[in-house]
């Protein structure tokens, strides 16, 4: 009899439906962190976000918060970058080509 079966074991409808409120939940948290996500960059340095209003430098391999950038550049080059800031925008900073910075004696 399917009755016997039935008391022993558990309805697989219950475990589809617990997997699917679990999937569904993923999905969901997905998605919005992916749109609380949508244009922030990740800090080349510490791999953390860098919040919008943060201090950050568009460096050309990335985004950087200013601190990893100058604690990057201070250890790779024994000095503290020259950080050009970004026009209109007080906490971006931008940095000067290497190339551009005495190469051409014009
Ligand atoms: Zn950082």
């Amino acid at each position: 009899m399917p009755t016997n079966l039935a008391g022993r074991e558990r309805p697989p409808k219950e475990r589809i439906a617990l997997m699917k409120g679990r999937t569904a939940d993923d999905q969901d948290q997905a998605t919005l962190s992916s749109i609380s996500m949508k244009g922030t960059p990740i800090c080349g340095g510490c791999h953390m976000v860098v919040a919008r209003y943060a201090p950050q430098v568009l460096a050309p391999t990335g985004t950087f918060h200013r601190d990893c950038y100058e604690a990057w550049y201070f250890g790779r080059y024994g000095k503290r970058p020259s950080l050009l800031a970004a026009a209109g925008e007080r906490h971006r900073y931008r940095v000067p080509g290497p190339q551009r910075t005495g190469q051409r004696a014009a």
